[in-house]
């Protein structure tokens, strides 16, 4: 399967600190927002990206690998973070998958970042965030108008780096012709709404001026967060981007993929279709250590 895409981040305009990575290599993009401050926050999303960025330049991923990328950010945050000094992140993304010959997303989130597919002119929300508004609104005690002033909407119920084994949550969706996600952190979906988000994905062709469009409508909307988008297209025909954005907080550098010879193991995510609920599914609980030689890896 072949992917186009594009990235845009923005400090935004009141924060003092783009605390927000993201990684947009195939087979994986995903989006970090990190927290605990200066020099923590920023930290946390980015060793977020440098571990998941490991699976660049792999022709796909499979839930083990991605499950493994949640051990390391996780350890190595934990490892960071001593003596009271706290930092975490969110990671939500998806990472191509093969089954049975057949091209999947497998989408994953820990956190209140968001998967969301455009597809058929429709806007899903695929992934289901973690945070305290998320639990209330399942309730059924509150609704959406209450959710977005809340003041518990901050949050999070699950992270990475707090200190608990990593629990994301994955979905896998086949990969459809016409599919474009979006992955975007919630300094996006809280300035931006969900019908100004399909407009601009129904309207912009091109993934790159699409992502960009979306940060800069959070921008003129306040952006009193750090805004980050990425969107993928499956590539349908020439003119696919074979650039690569990897960006990271304070310097912004491009970041080469590391090379990582580790074998691909089997799917073990089952095959499903794509039903009006998208299903959860779990990674293999038997998985094998993803990659004995971690400790030689560049960190
Ligand atoms: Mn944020």
């Amino acid at each position: 399967m072949r992917t186009s895409w594009g990235s845009a981040t923005d400090r935004g305009l009141v924060r003092e600190v783009n605390e927000d990575a993201l990684l947009a290599y195939p087979p994986v993009f995903l989006v970090a927002d990190g927290m605990g401050g200066h020099d923590a926050g920023d930290l946390a999303s980015r060793i977020a990206v440098e571990e998941f960025a490991q699976l660049a330049g792999q022709a796909a991923a499979t839930a083990d690998d991605v499950h493994a990328c949640f051990d390391r950010t996780a350890a190595r945050i934990r490892a960071e973070f001593t003596g009271g000094r706290q930092g975490g992140t969110t990671v939500a993304g998806v990472a191509v998958t093969e089954h049975d010959g057949g091209s999947y997303w497998l989408v994953f989130n820990v956190g209140d970042s968001r998967v969301y597919l455009w597809s058929g002119d429709v806007l899903e929300q695929v992934s289901v965030d973690h945070s305290v508004v998320q639990e209330l609104l399942d309730l059924g005690e509150i609704d959406l108008t209450e959710a977005a002033t809340h003041p518990e909407r901050h949050v999070l119920t699950r992270a990475l780096g707090t200190g608990d084994p990593p629990e994301p949550d994955y979905w896998l969706l086949p990969a459809g012709l016409t599919d474009r996600l979006l992955i975007c952190t919630d300094g996006l979906t809280r300035e931006v709404g969900d019908d100004e988000l399909a407009r601009v994905l129904a309207e912009t062709a091109d993934p790159q001026d699409a992502a960009a469009h979306l940060v800069r409508l959070a921008l003129e909307h306040g952006a009193r967060d750090n805004v980050s988008a990425v969107v993928v297209d499956v590539a349908t025909s020439a003119g696919a981007h074979d650039d690569v954005h990897i960006t990271v907080p304070r310097t912004g550098a491009e970041l080469g993929p590391y090379a990582w010879d580790e074998m691909l193991n089997g799917v073990t995510v089952p095959r499903r279709n794509r039903p009006a609920t998208t299903p959860r599914v779990a990674p293999g609980s038997a998985a094998p250590d993803p990659n004995p030689s971690n400790e030689e890896l560049p960190s």
